[in-house]
């Protein structure tokens, strides 16, 4: 019996998600090197929110400022920087259901606008559309 692949795609980007993929993965998208995530005032009051804490606290304990933007921050664990919230017993998000807007659009960012299969050494649920064509889409906006 063979099981049917969801792929995502989404106009203007050369390479599909699948987010089965994440089933597998040990958080790729969440560690690894230094970096950003940003988060909006907004995003912030949701986290605070879904955490029961009052915005104040959240911020001191779990954002940082970069010139005039915000970040969650990141920990490190001798060898990487995973964010602040991944669990990395359960290999994932544990604050998923209020994760930002940065982390619900990955792998569709910008800066990945025009690339191929060249991201899948970081993500294995990048596929090059071509290779999949006859497969089921759904379109992720
Ligand atoms: S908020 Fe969640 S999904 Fe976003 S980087 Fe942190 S752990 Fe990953």
């Amino acid at each position: 019996m063979s099981s049917t692949l969801t792929l995502l795609h989404k106009a203007g980007f050369r390479f599909a998600f699948d987010p089965d993929s994440c089933k597998e993965c040990p958080g790729n998208c969440c560690r690894g090197v230094s970096g950003y995530v940003w988060v909006t005032d907004t995003e912030i009051r949701n986290l605070a929110n879904f955490l029961k804490m009052n915005t104040i606290d959240f911020r001191q304990r779990y954002v940082r400022k970069i010139d005039n933007r915000y970040s969650l921050k990141e920990s490190w664990t001798g060898t990487d920087y995973p964010c602040i919230f991944f669990d990395a017993e359960a290999r994932g998000c544990s604050v998923y259901q209020a994760r930002p807007k940065q982390c619900r659009t990955y792998p569709f960012w910008e800066e990945n606008r025009g690339l191929t299969g060249d991201l899948t050494h970081d993500c294995p649920g990048i596929r090059n559309s071509s290779d999949f064509s006859g497969d089921k889409a759904q379109h992720h906006r």
